[in-house]
């Protein structure tokens, strides 16, 4: 997808893009592209794919939140920032989140957020299941895409999202189901699953919306050899 492409697909989700945002995404991309030569951040590296599978993808999200009711988010296993980076840029009120367990992954953001001059984000290295136990009850809205099964990534992020605040999976075609059981034991109600197809037929994407609704119980998230050895 060309800038123009971009643009106008954007503007059909509901939000402006001015010269601000896509200097940010020029200068973003231009950042992803120099640190891929030297450390692996992404195999998307066209720029005409990198505006409609990381960029465009990542504001898909705008389809299941309403980013003006939302202060603070957490992205886990962001990778290169996708969709924390991309988000921020179009909403930079929103204190934000990004947690990897690859340091050289939260080094390259580090770059990100200097040179981008992007105020109030918190880069964290460590493995989201670490993280949720100090940080509880923290965020509007936490989000992950293509880090792992859904049952972990709610058992990393429920605990972490406040009381009827939300979190998002972003999936493509498969492991979009959740099971009552999972529901419950993370106090859990599944709002709805948005399915669509990326412009240029690039793809089927579901958005998993799950919003928390009581107390979860502290022995979640446990560790991951117990989450792999015992799914919930
Ligand atoms: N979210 C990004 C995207 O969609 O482009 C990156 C996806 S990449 C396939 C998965 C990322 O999740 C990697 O950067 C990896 O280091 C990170 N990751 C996997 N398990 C994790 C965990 N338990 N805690 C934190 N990061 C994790």
């Amino acid at each position: 997808m060309n800038l123009d492409e971009f643009k106008s697909e954007v503007n059909k989700l509901g939000v402006p893009v001015t010269e601000k945002e896509i200097n940010l995404l020029e200068k973003y991309y231009n950042l992803l592209i120099e640190y891929n030569e030297k450390i692996n951040l992404t195999a998307i590296t066209e720029k005409k794919d990198v505006y409609l599978k990381h960029f465009y993808d990542s504001l898909t999200l705008v389809k299941a939140i309403d980013f003006a009711k939302i202060e603070s988010m957490c992205d886990i296993g962001t990778g290169a920032g996708f969709p924390g980076i991309v988000i921020k840029i179009f909403y930079p009120n929103i204190k934000l989140t990004l947690v990897d367990a690859l340091n050289k992954r939260i080094n390259f953001l580090k770059e990100v957020v200097f040179e981008l001059g992007l105020n109030d984000v918190n880069l964290v290295h460590a493995r989201a299941e670490d993280y949720a136990k100090d940080n509880r009850e923290m965020f509007d809205l936490v989000t992950a895409r293509a880090v792992a099964k859904l049952s972990i990534l709610m058992e990393y992020s429920m605990p972490m999202v406040k009381i009827n605040k939300f979190f998002v999976a972003m999936k493509g075609q498969d492991d979009i189901s959740v099971s009552n059981r999972v529901l419950d034991v993370l106090s859990s109600k599944l709002e709805k699953v948005i399915c669509f197809e990326l412009p240029k037929e690039a793809g089927i994407r579901n958005l998993v919306l799950i919003k928390r609704v009581g107390d979860i119980s502290l022995k979640y998230p446990r560790k991951y050899s117990d989450m792999k050895k015992k799914p919930l």
